[in-house]
């Protein structure tokens, strides 16, 4: 089947009019119109691919059995590599959970629009993903599509920033930054330690709803019943898990999977893991049941790196962790399937981004470039099908100044600036250059031995650094 492409299509059609009008009657010739213009929006409609982002939150770049593991299993996530394509070198543009998500809704990098940071807490009423920049959802809405969020929003509180203003025709989840994960305890005013956001209610559409069971479980029932609701028609589906992120609770099922595991922490984490994998597995068998399985392009992705202590997650063998700018921060596990174009188990090492995701969908579903406000990402499918062999990008950054912490990637060289973290020094820390190709690890400093090399990717940072606005909080 061939990939969409709205432009030639739409000159040939143009060329056969012309030449029916002339070889046709009147009448003929505006019936002949009518019966062409079905014919065409209905081969758009059914070439252009449902589109699915499957999203972790905090989890780390070794918690996949397809990533090496030593200890968990997630067959269904494991699946996707093996009908799809797996990213070793792919990015969030940003290692904490807003401006990540900020950067993947938008395909634009957060930092260009001022949301570089989380709030801490709850969000203040003008805290938000600033109003005038689009998302994925209101782009592939123009083209058509059916959108859905299921899970974790952290774009802001307000009625402003609510996902159903935000090109989401359906929201279910919660608007905060993490949540419980049984709901009977979360209803239970005696909880505790009570943390506000944490423990809301779910909501539909803006209407606070009882529910009850295994959030991730329930995240995951509500996603196929999207499915199921929009089988006819092209729909893009966010799925925002929570999971694996802190508080760590796991069903004891799940947790019962891994007795070998005797850090109760990483047994913990392990569980959640394993509900995300069943959940993800409740999703692809009702694509197959749909007969949509072929034509859906699903992205897996963390939202950034695994915070270690905080929940049991392992990133090695990057060094680091979320909130910081070293690999183990940013480089998240990345699989792309698409069974009707993409190959089945290649494995992709040039770099990518988050951002690319918002770049690739709106490119499939016929949508033009924004220009005002351009984005940062490419469409990935002709890198991921072989068609192209440069690197999809130049140059890659990310820049967080509350922190006084950055980094560019470009080729296999990374130049960034990452104290050790909480241990700011922020005044004298310099920034540290590594090979990535040779130093996954980025244990060693080539600063003195490539000082034209640091000096080139000093320069594209202050360059692109110029040009940003100061953070919005
Ligand atoms: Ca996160």
């Amino acid at each position: 089947m061939p990939l969409r492409s709205v432009g030639p299509t739409a000159q040939a059609f143009s060329k056969k009019l012309s030449s029916m009008a002339n070889a046709c009657g009147p009448i003929f010739f505006v019936a002949w119109v009518v019966i062409q213009w079905i014919g065409v929006a209905q081969w758009s409609v059914a070439a252009a691919p449902n589109i699915i982002v499957l999203l972790t939150d905090d989890m780390g770049y070794n918690d996949l059995s397809c990533q090496g593991s030593p200890d968990i299993v997630t067959p269904n996530i494991d699946s996707l590599a093996i009908r799809g394509v797996r990213c070793t070198d792919a990015y969030v543009s940003s290692c904490m959970c807003s401006p990540s998500r900020a950067g993947l809704l938008t395909g634009r990098s957060q930092s260009r629009f001022g949301h570089e940071i989380n709030w801490e807490g709850a969000a203040k009423p003008d805290q938000g993903l600033p109003v005038e920049e689009k998302t994925i959802a209101d782009w592939l809405k123009t083209a058509g599509y059916r959108t859905g969020i299921v899970g974790k929003w952290h774009l802001g509180e307000s009625a402003q920033f609510h996902p159903n203003k935000r090109g989401f025709d359906e929201f279910f989840g919660f608007l905060g930054g993490g949540h419980r994960y049984f709901c009977d305890l979360y209803k239970d005013p005696k909880t505790v330690p009570k943390v506000a956001e944490y423990d809301t209610l779910l909501e539909e559409n803006g209407t606070s709803i009882e529910t009850s069971g295994y959030l991730t479980t329930v995240l995951a029932q509500q996603s196929v019943k999207f499915i199921q609701k929009n089988k006819d028609n092209p729909f893009f589906l966010y799925v925002a898990f929570n999971a694996p992120h802190a508080p760590v609770q796991s069903t004891s099922g799940h947790a019962k999977l891994y007795p070998n595991i005797k850090d109760p922490q990483r047994q913990g984490y392990a569980g959640m893991m394993a509900a995300i994998d069943d959940g993800i597995g409740l999703i692809l068998k009702q694509l197959q049941r749909d007969g949509l399985d072929d034509n859906t392009l699903i992205f897996f992705l963390s939202d950034n790196g695994g915070p270690l202590e905080r929940n049991g997650s392992l990133n090695t063998p990057l060094d680091g962790e979320k909130g910081g700018m070293l690999e183990g921060g940013i480089r998240v596990p990345f699989l792309v399937r698409w069974p009707a174009q993409l190959p089945a188990g290649k494995v992709y090492s040039r770099p990518v981004s988050s951002l690319d995701i918002c770049a690739t969908a709106l490119e499939l579903a016929g949508v033009p470039a924004p220009t005002q406000r351009p984005l940062d990402g490419v469409n990935l499918i002709p890198y991921l099908r072989g068609e192209l062999e440069s690197d999809p990008h130049e140059i890659l950054y990310w820049r967080m100044e509350a922190r006084k912490i950055w980094a560019v990637r470009k080729g296999d060289w990374k130049l960034g600036r990452q104290p050790p973290w909480p241990d700011k020094h922020v005044g004298s820390y310099k920034p540290r250059l590594v090979h990535l190709a040779e130093d996954i690890a980025e244990a060693n400093d080539l600063v003195e031995v490539e000082k034209d090399k640091a000096a080139e990717l000093q320069r594209a940072y202050d360059e692109w650094n110029k040009t940003l606005p100061a953070p919005l909080w």
